[in-house]
């Protein structure tokens, strides 16, 4: 989400006259997007903020904006410890973004540039936020407290920019939300219907959404993933645990069996979903018996893809405010290779079954002198051919696999465009 805004910003700077620099030495503007969702992450940002302090030292006219989840409602403590910082962009407030930035573009004439709207995007998927915020209360999330509650952006902005970043050479857009199922409860529409909707952007060929929430992935949802063509069978839905009670005080408002009978229909309606997962391993009182759940369940539903963190208190959460974090750091990181492990073999299996298919992959770019891109189901596959294919969608057939990845060899006739309506290859 933080690329997508980031990335907004970077456009409405543009229009303006600005121009991407790559080094922060050179910058006249500044605007980091901070994330806090884990301690970790929250110290990158203040290392970054270290190096930033040391640019603008050498460049006193630079202007320095925090934007992301950082930025609290009272910055006083940011202010004072960063003194550099001339303008806070609270991710709480929706003003468009040019009006976000204005303080920021008092810049001399002699540093402007003419603005470049047709500029390219660089990669060919380009996220898209379309709702901010949310109303759950996750007891170990910090979100909430930060991005506000939730809050939908129009259907005509969004198509807007799907339509732009097309027109630039994106050939793909996730759109995203905190719960991106709930996309337009407040405004009186749904994610189906932006999905059809951003389905009519000829330039696109994919469309992928992110974050689903169990209890909020509906049926009519389903259908529009199983129907539209764009859409990609892919779906993220984070079940954090296995575990009734660890569920429970985690606040998640459904129990694993849910969760489980929701995954059987998502497949029954979605033929050839792919599934990802979070997990939080060490959660507050987190006993062995209810980790081993917690790999069971990954045992039974058989994801694609699990993403594992280990729990993190962060301030002003309930979890922090009221449990002891009592899992010992080594014993988190033991559960953490535990799931890697055990989650290594089940997606070993599962891309093992891909081998000796074809599979439409959307071609992104170029790694060690292969090729490489993504399946409709988000497999990462790697191939040699001496054409350029950046942006295409082409049938190859997949030779081999690991848990990561897939090898694969292209399939003849070798493609040249794109079917619009249909992510399909012409010879
Ligand atoms: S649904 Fe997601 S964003 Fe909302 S509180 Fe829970 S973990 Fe945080």
């Amino acid at each position: 989400m933080n690329t997508a805004d980031a990335r907004r910003i970077g456009d409405e700077l543009e229009a303006v006259g600005g121009m991407a620099v790559p080094h922060l030495e050179d910058a006249d503007i500044v605007i980091l997007y901070s994330c806090v969702v884990r301690h970790a992450a929250q110290e990158t940002v203040h290392n970054e903020l270290i190096r930033v302090g040391q640019a603008k030292r050498q460049r006193p006219s630079m202007r320095v904006a925090l934007a992301g989840c950082m930025v609290e409602d009272d910055t006083v403590e940011l202010a004072r410890r960063y003194p550099f910082i001339d303008r806070f962009l609270s991710p709480k407030t929706d003003l468009p973004v040019r009006d976000q930035v204005v303080d920021l573009l008092d810049l001399d004439e002699r540093y402007r540039v003419d603005p470049s709207d047709a500029e390219r995007v660089g990669l060919v998927s380009q996220p898209v936020t379309i709702s901010q915020g949310c109303n759950r209360r996750c007891t170990y999330c910090v979100i909430p407290f930060r991005r506000g509650d939730e809050r939908s952006r129009h259907p005509r902005e969004i198509l807007r920019e799907v339509r732009s970043l097309g027109q630039r050479g994106a050939k793909e857009v996730v759109l995203l939300g905190q719960i991106v199922d709930r996309y337009g409860k407040d405004i009186g529409t749904t994610l189906g219907q932006l999905l059809a909707e951003a389905s009519e952007v000829d330039e696109i060929a994919r469309i992928r959404f992110l974050t689903s929430y169990p209890v909020d992935f509906d049926g009519p949802l389903m259908e529009a993933v199983a129907t539209l063509p764009k859409v990609c069978e892919d779906v993220n839905l984070p079940v954090q645990a296995g575990d009734d009670a660890v569920l429970r005080r985690m606040a998640r408002g459904y129990k694993t069996m849910f969760y489980e009978r929701l995954v059987d229909e998502m497949r029954s309606v979605i033929p050839r979903l792919s599934l990802s997962t979070d997990i939080i391993v060490g959660f507050c009182g987190e006993l062995e018996a209810q980790f081993e759940n917690t790999l069971a369940l990954l045992e039974r539903v058989r994801f694609d893809v699990v993403h594992v963190a280990m729990y993190s208190p962060r301030p002003g959460t309930a979890s922090a405010r009221l449990w002891p974090d009592d899992v010992p750091q080594e014993e988190k990181k033991r559960r953490l290779h535990e799931v890697e492990r055990v989650q290594s073999g089940i997606a070993g299996e599962i891309n093992g079954r891909v081998v000796g298919t074809t599979q439409d992959v959307l071609v992104e770019g170029q790694r060690k002198g292969k090729w490489f891109g993504r399946t409709r189901n988000n497999k990462l596959l790697f191939f040699s051919s001496d054409r350029d294919l950046a942006g295409l969608v082409v049938p190859v057939e997949a030779t081999g696999a690991s848990s990561w990845s897939l090898q694969g060899q292209l399939v003849d006739p070798v493609p040249t465009r794109i079917i619009p309506h249909a992510p399909r290859i012409a010879s």
